[in-house]
């Protein structure tokens, strides 16, 4: 700014010395040429004045009678008239010896009078060593003879006059200049601080700033100038803020959604991506603007995909397995977008589907496993039907064995349709609704005690080790019930003799409920299986004992249910310990 002020006042003092020298250069031209050409005149007068002398004057009294007119005509002497004769010499001067002075014939002002014309010059007198105008005509003496009649004035007089009018020019060129200097640096001033206003505002709203505003008011230029700004930089201002809430609406939603959100122009590089990217493709992503696709994400299915979502704008859907080892699965979906030749790309949105996919698979093997378990003891009832059918049902002792045997298989159907139905239950979230607080040693006694008949009946002894407060729990006592009956019937099932003891464990925050028995135990690698479903150790004692192979899963659905966990402790041949712990109710 400072430089365009410099160069607009520069540019005003020069345009004024300009036109204040040309002004005073014609000036000058034109009073010179007066100052001459009334010189001229009078020079013109007195050659005809001295012409008509010489007519009158005798040749003898020439010199004096020039000399006389001289002194009366001129100012201050300063005429000079000379008589010069048809042959260039001398014959009279008023300012010197007119025969010390040489042939005038060669004067420029001389030789045009020979022409006839009224001849001026002007040069310096090589006579009296000054600078002179010359006008010199022709003359006829009284005796008739021709001459030459010359007057000559100094020049001084149009120099001096030219000087004068020169240092009156420079006086009133220094005064205008001043003036013009004070009237330029007053508007400069007038124009900087409304032009810094506006150039300062600019400045702001180019680095961001938009509350910037002129402060420039007024009915000028500048103030409809600042006015328009201010308006503009308002509603740039509202523009922005608008565009920046709409920006922090989507980040806000593309943040809160599960789902990954990648964005990517039509080169494939990154325009937008959400956080749930990284938790879903295991990748750190910040900064990820501006990079390709593949270099952040390196799957070149997921590249292919978009490749050719981008060639032909058709939506695609791809699993893409991430994890082999951890069945990390991803389905991502590709749309494409077009918002006009430079902002068409694609949008890819990622779901991690593993534990679906780990969920169908679970529920495939649940079926076949299920279907299977079903399915034998069907096969046996309907055998068994059929031998009677076709004529074992009258051989009595047939038909009594028959019966037994249908009466087991069908009781194993039986178990395993309510296992099937209890493990759903289980399954399913626990309802506030249907907890209640109970001490859970006296429930575990309730449990125990359907046993106790059949205990005794197998050679086995029962023992509990219940702390003397009672430990509160606050579940459903029908899940309980169903945990410890499972428990206590495994440990009863693969106990031949010994000890079943059941001890209850009370501390701050948890209360622990271990069922122990000193039967079979469990082989060190299947102990971490024991609690998949339908999974058995032995088939064919947990099959003999009516057992279905879902009693732990059910066991371990109904603990974590409510907030518990389940663990197992076993040594072949010496016996298996299940701990339950509950959080304690407070
Ligand atoms: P089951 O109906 O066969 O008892 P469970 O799911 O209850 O099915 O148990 C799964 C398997 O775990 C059993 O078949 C058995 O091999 C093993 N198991 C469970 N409890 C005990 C225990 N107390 N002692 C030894 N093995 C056990």
């Amino acid at each position: 700014m400072k430089s365009i002020i410099a160069k607009y006042i520069a540019f005003l003092l020069l345009a004024t010395l300009a036109s204040i020298a040309t002004s005073g250069l014609i000036s000058i031209s034109i009073l010179n040429k007066k100052h001459q050409e009334s010189m001229e005149d009078r020079l013109f007068g007195l050659t005809a004045v001295v012409a008509s002398l010489v007519r009158e004057v005798p040749r003898e009294r020439l010199r004096d009678a020039v000399g006389d007119a001289a002194r009366t005509l001129g100012m201050e002497g300063d005429i000079r008239l000379t008589v010069i004769m048809a042959d260039g010499s001398v014959a009279a001067d008023s300012a010197a010896d007119a025969d010390s002075m040489d042939n005038h014939l060669d004067r420029p002002e001389i030789a045009e009078a020979a022409n006839g014309k009224v001849g001026f010059a002007s040069r310096k007198s090589d006579t009296v060593n000054k600078r002179y105008m010359y006008a010199a005509r022709k003359a006829v003496l009284k005796n008739g003879e021709e001459c030459f009649a010359r007057a000559a004035a100094p020049m001084e007089r149009v120099e001096s006059s030219a000087k004068q009018a020169r240092a009156s020019m420079i006086t009133a060129a220094a005064f205008t200049l001043a003036a013009a200097l004070i009237a330029v640096l007053a508007s400069s001033i007038m124009f900087a601080a409304p032009v810094r206003r506006l150039t300062e505002m600019s400045a702001k709203i180019s680095a961001g700033d938009f509350s910037a505003r002129s402060g420039v008011s007024g009915d000028n230029e500048f103030g409809v100038l600042g006015r328009s700004m201010d308006s503009m930089a308002e509603s740039i201002e509202r523009d922005v803020a608008e565009l920046k809430r709409a920006r922090d609406d989507i980040e806000n939603i593309l943040r809160g959604m599960r789902d990954g959100v990648i964005v990517v122009d039509s080169g494939k590089r990154i325009i937008l991506i959400n956080e749930a990217v990284e938790e879903i493709f295991r990748v750190e992503c910040r900064n990820s603007s501006g990079k390709p696709l593949l270099s952040v994400l390196r799957l070149a299915a997921l590249n292919g995909a978009v490749d050719a979502v981008l060639a032909d704008g058709a939506p695609r859907a791809i699993e893409i397995e991430t994890d082999p080892i951890e069945g990390t699965v991803i389905d991502a979906r590709i749309f494409p977008f077009r918002g006009g030749d430079a902002d068409s790309g694609a949008i890819v949105a990622a779901r991690d589907i593993s534990r679906l996919k780990k969920l169908e698979i679970v529920r495939r093997e649940f079926i076949e496993n299920a279907s299977h378990e079903l399915r034998t003891p069907v096969a046996i009832i309907r055998g068994f039907v059929e031998t009677l059918l076709a004529g074992a049902s009258k051989d009595a002792s047939a038909l009594d064995r028959f019966l037994i045997l249908l009466d087991k298989e069908s009781l194993r159907l039986m178990n395993l349709t309510e296992d099937i139905l209890s493990l759903e239950r289980a399954q399913r979230r626990s309802s506030p609704d249907d907890a209640e607080s109970f001490d859970a040693a006296a429930l575990l006694k309730d449990c125990a005690s359907s046993f106790d008949l059949f205990i005794f009946g197998e050679g086995l002894k029962l023992e509990t080790d219940f702390p003397p407060e009672p430990a509160f729990l606050r579940m459903s006592k029908q899940d309980f019930n169903q945990i410890f009956v499972n428990l206590i019937d495994n440990a009863v099932k693969f106990t031949d003799r010994g000890v079943v003891r059941l001890k209850v464990e009370s501390a701050a925050d948890a209360v622990r409920i271990s069922v122990s028995d000193t039967g079979v135990g469990i082989p060190a690698q299947d102990i971490e299986r024991v609690f998949e479903r339908f999974y058995r150790v032995d088939k064919s004692r947990s099959r003999e004992r009516g057992g279905t192979g879902l009693g732990l899963s059910i066991v371990k659905h109904l603990t974590e249910k409510w907030g518990g966990s389940v663990s197992v402790e076993s040594k072949l041949g010496t016996g298996s310990s299940f701990s339950v712990s509950f959080p304690a109710a407070l």
